[in-house]
């Protein structure tokens, strides 16, 4: 189980978007001290919203997979991913690379705010739990 959320990504669908500025805009706090990367269009949603974020591509010209290559080399410490589960996306194919890395690292993966506020929460008792020891 990892001990420190140093870097953190955050993806957003199109369709998911306008949540996902109003969800991080409600757990500003939640991001103190943590680095934010983000796919393209995400990322300038998010700096708009005033966060600190490192832009990479858009997500269908490689984004998820800039990504993804980061989670496999140990640099990403959760996925936020907010997904849009009725719309098609043409680059499925790097998503599905993106979960399964997650999976395979052991990265924590949340893939809708409900599971994103108890992925911050989480993320909260661990940070608690070193200022203590
Ligand atoms: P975007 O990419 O932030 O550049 O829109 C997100 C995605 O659809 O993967």
């Amino acid at each position: 189980m990892r001990e420190s959320f140093k870097k953190i990504a955050i993806i957003a669908h199109d369709g998911k978007k306008a949540e996902m500025v109003g969800f991080f805009k409600d757990h500003i706090d939640q991001l103190t001290g943590v680095e934010i990367v983000a796919t393209g269009t995400t990322g300038s949603h998010l700096a708009k919203a005033g966060l600190e974020v490192d832009a990479k591509l858009s997500g269908p010209m490689g984004g998820d997979a800039q990504i993804a290559a980061m989670v496999a080399e140990g640099d990403i410490d959760a996925v936020l991913f907010f997904r849009d589960p009725l719309g098609k996306h043409p680059h499925e194919p790097d998503v599905q690379m993106l979960l399964r890395l997650c999976d395979l690292y052991d990265v924590p993966l949340a893939t809708n705010p409900a599971s994103a506020t108890l992925l911050l929460n989480g993320i909260d008792v661990i940070k608690a739990k070193a200022k203590v020891e």
